[in-house]
C-alpha cells in the first residue's frame, strides 16, 4: 500500500486509551436540578407529560432534597406552582413573602444550608393571564413589569436564595433586578440571567408542569425568534452590561451553535437549559423501548458541554448523577 493516510484509530484502540483522550466530562456538580413546589400536604403528583418529574408539597420536599444531596448534586432551581385561585393580574404570589417559592427556599436553606438554591424569577406562573409581565390592552408592558420583577428577586433573596435567575425576557430586567438587590443589601447575590431565551415549542411539557400557558397570544414579542443567531450575541451583551453573572441559553439541544457562539464571545459561566420537551422526547422514546435512555441522555448532555456550556439545568440530573456514581 503506497497511499498516504492518517491512522486516527490508534487513539481509540482501548477503553483506557479513549478515557485518556476524552476531552469533555460530565460531573454531578455540573447539574442544576429543577423542582416544582405546590401548596397542600402529601402532594407528589407526576407531571403527565414529564414522567419522573413531580409536583411536590413542602412536607415532602426535604426527603426529595436528601436524595438530591446524597447523589452529589450541589444546586436546585425552584419553580412555584400556586393554586389557581391565588393567581391574579400582576402575579402577587411571585413577590409575596409567604409565596410558595419563598417558603420552599426558607425551608430548604434551613435544612440544607450548603445546597445552592436558585430562584426562578418570573411572573407567568403567578399571573392569571400566564404572561411574564403586566398586561394592558392585550400587550405585555415592559417597564411597568420591571418593578415587580425586582420585588420578586428581593423577596427571594430575603428568603435565602443563593442565586437569582430571571427568565422573563423583558428589556432591562437584569439592570432592574441588580438595582433592586443592591438597594436591599443583596449586592453579594449573583444573577443567572436567561440571557438568550428563544420562543420555543420545546417548552410545551413545562407549561403543563408549571401551569403557565399564556391564556391569549404567545411570547414572541419578548422571547427570541429561533431563526436568529446574531441577535443572541446582542441579548447576551446587554445582560452582561446590565450586571449578569451567569448567562443561560434556553433551550439547549437545538441551540448548540448558540452555546458555542456565547462561549466564544463572552467570558462568563454559561448555563444550558435542557428543557422539558428535550426531556420528554427521550423519556417517551425510552418508555417505548425505541432508544437506550442512559446512552442517549449521556450523549445529549456531553454534547451540550462540548458545545461550550459550563453548567446544565436538567430534569435528568438525578439519573445522570446516579449513573456517574455507578461507574466509579
Ligand atoms: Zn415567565
Amino acid at each position: 500500500m503506497d497511499i498516504q493516510f492518517k491512522r486516527h484509530r490508534r487513539l481509540r484502540s482501548s477503553a483506557n486509551m479513549r478515557a485518556l483522550l476524552r476531552e469533555t466530562h460530565l460531573r454531578a456538580e455540573d447539574f442544576i436540578y429543577p423542582l416544582f413546589v405546590v401548596e397542600g400536604m402529601n402532594q407528589r403528583n407526576e407531571v403527565a407529560s414529564m414522567p419522573g418529574v413531580y409536583h411536590l408539597s413542602l412536607d415532602l420536599l426535604n426527603a426529595e432534597i436528601e436524595e438530591i444531596v446524597s447523589l452529589g448534586i450541589k444546586s436546585i432551581i425552584l419553580f412555584g406552582v400556586p393554586d389557581a385561585e391565588q393567581k391574579d393580574e400582576c402575579g402577587t404570589q411571585a413577590f409575596h413573602d409567604h409565596g410558595i417559592v419563598q417558603r420552599a427556599t426558607r425551608q430548604v436553606k434551613e435544612a440544607f444550608p450548603e445546597l445552592l438554591v436558585v430562584a426562578d424569577t418570573c411572573l407567568c406562573e403567578y399571573t392569571d393571564h400566564g404572561h411574564c409581565g403586566i398586561v394592558e390592552n392585550g400587550e405585555v408592558l415592559n417597564d411597568q413589569s420591571l418593578e415587580l420583577l425586582a420585588r420578586t428577586a428581593v423577596s427571594q433573596a430575603k428568603a435565602g436564595a443563593d442565586i437569582i435567575a430571571p427568565s422573563n425576557m423583558m428589556d432591562g430586567f437584569v439592570a432592574a433586578i441588580r438595582k433592586g438587590l443592591d438597594e436591599a443589601g443583596f449586592e453579594h447575590i449573583p444573577i443567572m440571567s436567561y440571557a438568550v431565551k428563544y420562543s420555543s415549542a420545546f417548552y410545551g411539557p413545562f407549561r403543563d408542569a408549571a401551569q403557565s400557558t399564556p391564556q391569549f397570544g404567545d411570547r414572541k414579542t419578548y422571547q427570541m425568534d429561533p431563526a436568529n443567531r446574531d441577535e443572541a450575541l446582542r441579548e447576551a451583551q446587554s445582560d452582561i452590561e446590565e450586571g449578569a453573572d451567569f448567562l443561560i441559553v434556553k433551550p439547549a439541544l437545538s441551540y448548540l451553535d448558540i452555546i458555542r457562539d456565547v462561549k466564544n464571545n463572552f467570558n462568563l459561566p454559561i448555563v444550558a437549559y435542557n428543557v422539558s420537551g428535550e426531556y420528554s422526547m427521550i423519556k417517551a422514546a425510552a418508555l417505548n423501548g425505541w432508544i437506550d435512555e442512559k446512552a442517549t441522555v449521556m450523549e445529549m448532555l456531553i454534547g451540550m458541554k462540548r458545545a461550550g456550556t459550563d453548567l446544565i439545568i436538567t430534569y435528568f440530573a438525578k439519573d445522570v448523577a446516579r449513573w456517574l456514581k455507578e461507574e466509579k
